[in-house]
């Protein structure tokens, strides 16, 4: 049973590490920015509520996340394990997965924090070119990850769920460090 959330900076690489490991684990990989993504396209009332905050490169409010976490979490396939990433973003995000896995007898197995540098992260981000990507969000993102979403790191590490790694490396030496996580040899 894998259960792994993956934080670090956007553009660190985390959708891409997170989607291998899922596919060899066999288990959901849920990122919260991807089903965002998929509302927005959709246009269904998420996706319309969330499309400002994300074009903007700010959090959407939790209230539209919460509820959907706790659903996603509930779904037969991720009995199984997961990895989710994206979430939790913020301090009270983190609270609430502690009181949800809790509440639904699951716990996490450890937290990857994948460690990029600021001006990797800048080209990576300009680099792929996604609608909330030009440089002024990217900026923006980085802001909002420093103030909002880089407490977790100390949240975690002081329970010792931190698994540091780093992510400015060649995408197949840091899958086969996180490979090395759930198949400790
Ligand atoms: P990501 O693909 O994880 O970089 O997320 C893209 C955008 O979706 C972010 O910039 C936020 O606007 C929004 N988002 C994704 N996950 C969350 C979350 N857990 N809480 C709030 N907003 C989120």
């Amino acid at each position: 049973m894998t259960r792994l959330l993956f934080l670090g900076p956007p553009g660190a690489g985390k959708g891409t590490q997170a989607k291998v490991l899922a596919d060899r684990c066999e288990i959901p990989h849920i990122s919260t920015g991807d089903i965002l993504r998929e509302a927005k396209a959709k246009g269904t009332p998420l996706g319309q509520e969330a499309q400002g905050y994300m074009e903007r490169g700010e959090l959407v409010p939790d209230r539209l996340i919460l509820d959907l976490i706790r659903d996603r979490l509930q779904q037969v396939d991720a009995q199984k394990g997961w990895i989710l990433d994206g979430f939790p973003r913020n301090p009270s995000q983190a609270s609430f997965l502690d009181q949800l896995l809790q509440e639904i007898g699951q716990r996490y197995d450890g937290v990857v924090n994948l460690e990029v540098p600021d001006e990797v992260v800048v080209s990576r981000m300009l680099a792929r070119g996604r609608s909330d990507d030009n440089e002024e969000t990217i900026r923006h993102r980085l802001e909002v990850y420093r103030q909002q979403t880089a407490p977790l790191i100390d949240f975690y590490s002081d329970r010792n769920s931190l698994i540091g790694i780093d992510g400015d490396r060649p995408v197949e030496e840091i899958t086969e460090s996180l490979q090395q996580l759930i198949q400790p040899s």
